[in-house]
């Protein structure tokens, strides 16, 4: 028997997700939890609960990374006027620009600040500098959930992140604790879990090693959805609400209500609370208020999600294998990524400034990759190899 024949079909792999997601408590109806909310506040959208947060989070929220100017303000008001409760952006997101566009909105009417579940991206979890600027450019005291970055399974960065977040709590700054990964995703659950399983509330994180993304049926990629099924399974138990990321989300929904509307369905029925989207036009506001993602996953469902993931081919699982044995310190799995914003998602801009941040030498770094082979003997999805490093590395350069 062939390894793929010996291994579950995709079909059956969201069917088992579903099944893991429904004995776990992961797949939650509105009506099921309408009596925790609180009157007047329950969400014009299908919603679940966001973890041990109690918020009643709309299933779909809107991530502000393609924000900018007036523009963006006006798409960021229409999404919160249909119900998206939850909003995510950082300092870096289209250079600087989404913090202010959003903020021009929350300061010209405090009421679109109440309607959301504010996230905010912490590259630097040691300073109060990088916080205080992003709520003054919102016009608000509070975070709901800072998302301090953990790429790497760091316990020095682990507990900076964890007494930095204690403080900014009693000081009343940030609501909620939480972290975002970027990179290895499997070693940061699997060190949260192990050395600070009762602290965070909230996590951001890819959900491209479920498996949701291309085809992959290499025993390697295997082990990595495997041990990422576990590790979101227990963080559910401890509590923790699950934000899903890098998905395919903004590309299902470049396709339409028939493809967005299953694929989320799917990476809810796999563990997540809501699945995060980046949005920027009025016309994808619209196609998010017709879904009806509380209505039972029907087999058209099921292969409407199969064919959209076959259809983007074997997409980085952000895995973070292939920068662990690199001999030249070639962050692979940051440029990785970066090659999936500027090829994949088409987001230029982004791409240029995750790639300036990186601050190195990448064209001389990877100049010595010659016939290394260390990075595409890792890499599970058969992605990662010195020529596509070298590719990436001269980009921006
Ligand atoms: S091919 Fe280059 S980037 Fe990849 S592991 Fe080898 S030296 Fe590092
Ligand atoms: S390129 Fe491969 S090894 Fe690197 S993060 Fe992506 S899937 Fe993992």
């Amino acid at each position: 028997m062939s390894y793929v024949q010996d291994h579950l079909s995709r079909r059956d792999f969201l069917r088992n997700t579903a099944c893991t997601a429904a004995a776990t408590g992961a797949a939650l109806s509105s009506s099921a939890l309408a009596a925790d909310v609180p009157a007047g506040k329950t969400p014009a959208l299908p919603y679940g609960v966001l973890g041990r947060t109690k918020y009643p989070v709309t299933l779909v929220s809107f991530g502000a990374i393609l924000i900018a100017d007036s523009i963006g303000t006006r798409v960021v008001k229409a999404g919160i006027d249909a119900g998206m409760n939850l909003l995510h952006t950082s300092m870096t997101y289209m250079k600087g620009k989404s913090v202010p566009a959003i903020g021009e909105l929350f300061k010209a009417d405090k009421r679109y600040r109440e309607k959301v579940f504010l996230c905010l991206k912490s590259f630097t979890p040691d300073k109060d500098q990088e916080l205080n600027e992003m709520l003054e450019a919102l016009g608000t005291d509070y975070t709901d959930v800072l998302l301090s970055t953990m790429d790497k399974p760091d316990p020095a960065r682990l507990e900076t992140i964890q007494k930095a977040q204690e403080s900014l709590k009693k000081r009343g700054k940030i609501r909620h604790t939480g972290f975002v990964c970027h990179g290895d995703m499997n070693g940061v659950c699997e060190m949260v879990l192990e050395k600070a399983s009762d602290f965070f509330d909230v996590c951001l994180l890819s959900t491209a090693p479920l498996g949701l993304a291309g085809d992959r049926r290499s025993p390697k990629a295997d082990e990595q959805t495997q041990r990422f099924i576990k590790n979101l399974k227990a963080l559910r138990s401890k509590g923790v609400g699950i934000l899903s990321m890098k998905s395919g989300a903004k590309e299902a929904s470049r396709r339409g209500a028939e493809v967005f509307g299953p694929h989320v369905k799917a990476v809810l029925a796999a563990g997540c609370d809501s699945v995060l989207t980046s949005i920027n036009t009025l016309d994808q506001v619209g196609m998010i208020r017709t879904l009806k993602l509380q209505a039972s996953t029907t087999p058209a469902d099921e292969q409407a999600a199969a064919e959209f993931s076959r259809s983007r081919g074997n997409a980085c699982m952000m895995c973070g294998q292939c920068s662990k044995g690199c001999p030249n310190g070639v962050p692979v799995a940051d440029l990785m990524r970066i090659r999936m914003y500027y090829r994949e998602y088409g987001w230029c801009d982004h791409a240029r400034s995750e790639f300036q941040a990186l601050g190195r030498n990448l064209p001389a770094l990877t100049a010595r990759c010659s016939d290394c082979t260390v990075c595409g003997r890792a890499c599970p999805a058969g992605l990662a190899n010195s020529l596509l490093v070298q590719d990436i590395a001269s980009l921006f350069a």
